[in-house]
C-alpha cells in the first residue's frame, strides 16, 4: 500500500506514526513544505515570554524520527497539484526547484490552516507579522527585542497569550479587536471582564470594539496602527485575526464548506475515494449544537490524524466529534471552557438557552486554605441538555471542563449532572462537587 501524506504538523505526524504502527509494510511518503515538523505553536507565547527553558522541546517528533520509522520524509517539498482521477500528485522540491510526480493508493490530506490576513492599507510594511509556525515564532522573538511599542490585532486566545507575553517582556502593549470583548467566542462576559481587568492592571491597553483601518510607516517599517477610534504607536504588529483552512490545493475537486474546510465523514474520508483528511483543513462535528463547524485545535488534529490511520483500509473507528474544549492562563487566572457559551448558543442555535453561574470556594472553609472559583453551566431549558460551561479560579481547576466535555458528549441533562457520582475528599473539593452544585442551581 502506497500512502502519501501532504503536510506534517500535528494531524500529519499522528497519521504517519499510527499508519506505520498499524501497517508495517505500507510505503509512506510525507511531503512537507516547511523545514520542521510537529511544532507546538501553543508554546510560541511561552517562548516569547521566556517561560520555556528549552524551545527545542516544542517539537515532539522530527524528520529524522520519521525516517527511522521507515517513512520517506520529504522536507521543503511543496505539493502543487493533486489529480484524484489518476491518483497522482505534482511536487516541487523547494531546494533544487525540481518538479516531479508521485502516485498513491491512499492519500492523506493534512494541509492545516493559515492566518487570515485582511487587505489593509500599509499591510506590506515591515514588522507586521503572523503567528502560526516555528519560523513566525523566530521572527516575532527577534523583532520584539528591538521594539518598545507592540500592537496585537485579534483578541482570540492566540492574541491574548501574545499580549500577555509582550507585557511580561516590558513592552508597551495594545490588544485590538473589532469585537466588544476579548475571547468573545470562547467565554461569556463574566469571564472576559476578569481577564480584561487583569490586562488593564498590568498596563495592557484593551482596544476592543475598534476596527483597524490602516497601518502607517516610515522607511518601509510600521510605526502606527490606525483604527476607527484611535491611533497606536507600533514598532511591531502581530496579526492574530483567525485562521482559514489551507485548502486551495484541492479547491473545486473535493467537497468543502464555503470557507474551504474539507467535509469528511465520521471515518475521516473525503468525497474522493481513498482520500482522507484530518486536522485544521477539515470541518468537525460540533456536538453541543449538533452541527458542523470550523474549530481549528491541536486536540482535534491529533485525534483526527490517529483516526485516519485506523480507518485507512476499512471504516473501523468513528470520530466522536468535539466540544471545542479549551483552556487558557491569563496572569494568575486559570480559565477553561467547553461547548457553547451563553452568547454563542443564543447567536448560533435555536435552543431555549439559559445559564447559571455560581461562585464558591473550591474546598471546605475548615481547611487551612481554599480558593475562590466561579463556574457557569449553559443548558437548554426545554431538553434540559447541558450545552456548555466555563470556569475561572486562581487555582487550576480547569479539569472540571474536561469532565463537563464528557457530559456534553454523552448528551446528559442538568438533572443527571446534578446527581451524578463524584468523589469528595476535603483536600480536593466539597461534598457537593462543583459540577453537581452548578447543575443543582439550574434545577
Ligand atoms: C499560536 C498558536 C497557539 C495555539 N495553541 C493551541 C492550544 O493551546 N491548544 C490547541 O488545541 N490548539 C492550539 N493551536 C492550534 C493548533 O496549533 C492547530 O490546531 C494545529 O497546528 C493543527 O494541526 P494540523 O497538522 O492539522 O495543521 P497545521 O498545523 O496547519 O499544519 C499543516 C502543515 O501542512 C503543511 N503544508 C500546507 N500546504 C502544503 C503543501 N501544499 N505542500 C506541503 N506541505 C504543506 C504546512 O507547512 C504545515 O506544516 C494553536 C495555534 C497557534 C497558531
Amino acid at each position: 500500500m502506497k500512502v502519501i501524506v501532504i503536510g506534517c504538523t500535528h494531524s500529519g505526524t499522528f497519521a504517519i506514526m499510527n499508519t506505520k504502527a498499524l501497517y508495517k509494510d505500507a510505503e509512506v511518503t510525507v511531503y512537507e513544505r516547511n523545514n520542521n515538523i510537529s511544532f507546538l505553536s501553543c508554546g510560541i507565547a511561552l517562548d516569547v515570554a521566556k517561560v520555556i527553558p528549552d524551545p527545542k522541546k516544542l517539537f515532539y517528533s522530527s524528520p529524522q524520527a520519521l525516517a527511522e520509522l521507515g517513512v520517506n520524509t520529504k522536507m521543503e517539498h511543496d505539493v502543487q497539484s493533486v489529480d484524484f482521477a489518476s491518483k497522482t500528485i505534482k511536487v516541487k522540491d523547494l531546494k533544487t526547484k525540481e518538479v516531479f510526480e508521485d502516485s498513491y493508493d491512499k492519500l492523506i490530506i493534512t494541509l492545516g490552516s493559515w492566518p487570515i490576513v485582511p487587505k489593509f492599507e500599509g499591510g506590506d510594511l515591515k514588522n507586521i507579522l503572523l503567528c502560526k509556525n516555528y519560523n513566525h515564532a523566530q521572527e516575532i522573538i527577534k523583532d520584539a527585542k528591538g521594539s518598545k511599542n507592540i500592537v496585537v490585532i485579534g483578541a482570540g486566545y492566540i492574541g491574548v497569550e501574545l499580549a500577555e507575553a509582550f507585557e511580561m517582556l516590558g513592552k508597551k502593549t495594545v490588544l485590538v479587536d473589532a469585537e466588544p470583548r476579548i475571547m468573545n467566542k470562547y467565554l461569556d462576559k463574566t469571564y472576559t471582564d476578569i481577564a480584561e481587568d487583569a490586562f488593564r492592571k498590568h498596563g495592557v491597553k484593551i482596544a476592543t470594539g475598534e476596527k483597524v483601518s490602516k497601518f502607517e510607516g516610515k522607511n518601509g517599517k510600521v510605526t502606527t496602527v490606525v483604527t476607527d477610534k484611535g491611533k497606536y504607536k507600533a514598532d511591531l504588529v502581530v496579526l492574530c485575526i483567525g485562521f482559514r483552512p489551507n485548502t486551495d490545493l484541492v479547491k473545486g475537486q473535493i467537497d468543502m464548506l464555503p470557507n474551504g474546510a474539507i467535509i469528511i465523514d465520521e471515518y475521516m474520508q473525503t468525497s474522493q475515494e481513498d482520500v482522507f483528511a484530518a486536522g485544521d483543513c477539515c470541518v468537525v462535528s460540533y456536538n453541543p449544537a449538533g452541527d458542523k463547524r470550523y474549530i481549528p485545535l491541536a486536540t482535534n488534529a491529533v485525534r483526527m490524524g490517529t483516526l485516519v490511520a485506523k480507518n485507512l483500509v476499512k471504516p473501523t473507528m468513528k470520530y466522536m466529534g468535539t466540544q471545542g474544549t479549551s483552556g487558557i492562563k491569563i496572569y494568575k487566572h486559570n480559565i477553561a471552557s467547553t461547548g457553547l457559551t451563553e452568547q454563542m448558543a443564543k447567536a448560533t442555535t435555536n435552543f431555549d438557552v439559559a445559564s447559571v453561574t455560581i461562585t464558591d470556594n473550591d474546598r471546605p472553609e475548615f481547611m487551612p486554605s481554599y480558593q475562590k472559583v466561579t463556574i457557569t453551566l449553559v443548558y437548554d431549558k426545554t431538553s434540559r441538555k447541558v450545552l456548555g460551561g466555563q470556569i475561572i479560579s486562581d487555582k487550576d481547576l480547569t479539569q472540571y471542563m474536561n469532565t463537563l466535555s464528557v457530559v456534553i458528549q454523552n448528551n446528559m441533562t442538568v438533572e443527571e449532572l446534578a446527581m451524578v457520582d463524584f468523589f469528595f475528599q476535603p483536600h480536593y473539593n466539597k461534598p457537593y462537587n462543583l459540577l453537581n452544585a452548578v447543575a443543582a442551581a439550574a434545577l
